[in-house]
């Protein structure tokens, strides 16, 4: 009822697409009686959570943050979702996003924008970007997003939460619906560390349904907290160094690390030559497995059907032309063209092979040091209907973020301070793949 109400008095925020108000309650009896009754209690027992608008529950409207879904149930619950229910959580609703992710602010919702809680004039950040302020403004006490090029992570540090993308194929994408398959992580908002932790292995492990996850045991992050080892730190000269980046956020970055230095850890300047590269190639094979994906909404299978439509051809063209909005319409009409014939090789296969490089060198990194710190994002919060020139600066914004996405590795945003506005600044920590035990820790230990 506490959370429920503050929904109701926050209804501004535009956070929440569906608010899930009898459910929750008969859930929060239904755990009542089991207390009652002396039964035993899961490991989230009545923790109030919110679900980004693009994780399937049964008999539940989903929609993306798209008109293009208007109308759909799913059959069926994702495996995350549903790997919280079975631990007892609550769910409280669905929350809006930018449309099929895409984007950095929030602004490409069919639903209109989501306001940051700490100024209502300024953006939280996207695409999860409700879902970082439904924690922010204590609307619930964690989310559940996604993210396919720093999602998670940059609306966590615009809001001051704390967000983890985890090792790629550590939870089960069932029923998440797709952006760029081979890029999209189920990540975790949640206010501290501990909390974080405690819901990531819930809803991590192997999922018949998907069989791109991983079989690895999932180790009990939150009960392995505590880091006291000497940690080996790497920060990216790139990072630092860069034009975009705002003076308090490298400040506040170098402070830490300095911090560090003086409690005895190992801290050390490295290079990443091909950080400029990180970014096509993350916007070249995410546009392309992007209009793979949304190749399945055609005015038939699901949601909406243009009315207008008289033949075939024309359904297909006004659903589509109709329920899509500009951004993924831009990442539609991106990734054909590069998976077209004559430039196949010349973008997809190209960005294939730089890919892969990337992976190898920040890997390479990560087997000399334990973990990789960098801002998380170039700037904190920017207005409302920023003016650009043109749409491609807005992807600028994931300078910093999409390395772990292309690498597959996991990263988290911690809060680290506020700028002169007041403003939360985010602190990004790297490290290898499944190891997001040491990354709770340290990050703890940051905190
Ligand atoms: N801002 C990035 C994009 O627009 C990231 C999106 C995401 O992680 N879902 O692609």
């Amino acid at each position: 009822e506490h959370y429920l109400k503050s929904i109701e008095e926050n209804k501004h925020l535009n956070v929440f697409l569906d608010v899930y108000h009898s459910e929750a309650i008969s859930k929060a009896q239904e755990l009542q009686n089991k207390i009652d009754s002396g039964q035993s209690l899961g490991k989230l027992f009545g923790l109030v959570i919110g679900i980004k608008d693009v994780l399937v529950q049964k008999n539940k409207e989903v929609r993306s943050a798209s008109k293009i879904l208007e109308g759909f149930e799913s059959q069926f619950t994702a495996t995350s979702v549903q790997r919280l229910l079975d631990e007892d959580a609550i769910i409280i609703g669905s929350q809006n996003c930018d449309e099929f992710a895409m984007g950095s602010s929030n602004e490409n919702s069919a639903f209109g924008p989501t306001l940051n809680a700490d100024d209502n004039l300024k953006v939280p950040g996207g695409s999860s970007g409700a879902s970082a302020v439904s924690v922010q403004a204590g609307l619930c006490m964690a989310a559940l997003g996604t993210d396919t090029g720093g999602s998670v992570r940059q609306p966590a540090a615009f809001c001051g939460v704390v967000g983890i993308k985890p090792t790629y194929s550590r939870v089960s994408r069932y029923g998440l619906i797709a952006f760029a398959s081979s890029f999209d992580c189920i990540g975790v908002f949640s206010k501290n560390i501990e909390d974080n932790a405690l819901i990531l292995e819930v809803i991590s492990g192997s999922d018949d349904y998907d069989s791109t996850v991983s079989n690895k045991e999932v180790p009990e992050y939150s009960k392995q907290l505590s880091f006291n080892k000497k940690a080996r730190v790497a920060f990216i000269k790139e990072t630092i160094e860069n034009e975009a980046l705002q003076e308090e956020i490298k400040n506040s970055t170098l402070e830490r690390l300095n911090w560090l230095k003086e409690q005895g850890h190992e801290v050390e300047e490295v290079t990443f030559p091909h950080l400029d590269y990180v970014l096509p190639t993350y916007y070249i094979l995410t546009t392309a497995e992007a209009s793979s994906n949304l190749s399945r909404f055609d005015g038939v299978r699901y949601g909406y059907r243009a009315p207008e439509a008289y033949n075939m051809e024309s359904m297909y063209k006004l659903s589509r032309t109709q329920g899509f909005g500009e951004e993924v319409k831009r990442r539609i009409m991106l990734g054909t063209f590069v998976l077209s014939a004559s430039y196949y090789d010349a973008y997809y296969t190209k960005a294939q092979k730089v890919r892969r490089i990337i992976r190898d060198e920040t890997r390479d990194i990560l087997s000399k040091y334990d973990f990789i710190i960098m801002p998380t994002t170039p700037s904190t919060a920017f207005p409302l209907n920023s003016d650009r020139e043109n749409p491609a600066e807005m992807y600028l914004e994931d300078i910093f973020t999409v390395q772990a996405n292309v690498s597959g590795i996991p990263a988290i945003s911690i809060p680290n301070g506020r700028d002169k506005s007041n403003m939360p600044i985010g602190l990004q920590v790297m490290t290898d793949v499944f190891k997001e035990n040491e990354l709770y820790a340290f990050s703890n230990y940051l905190m």
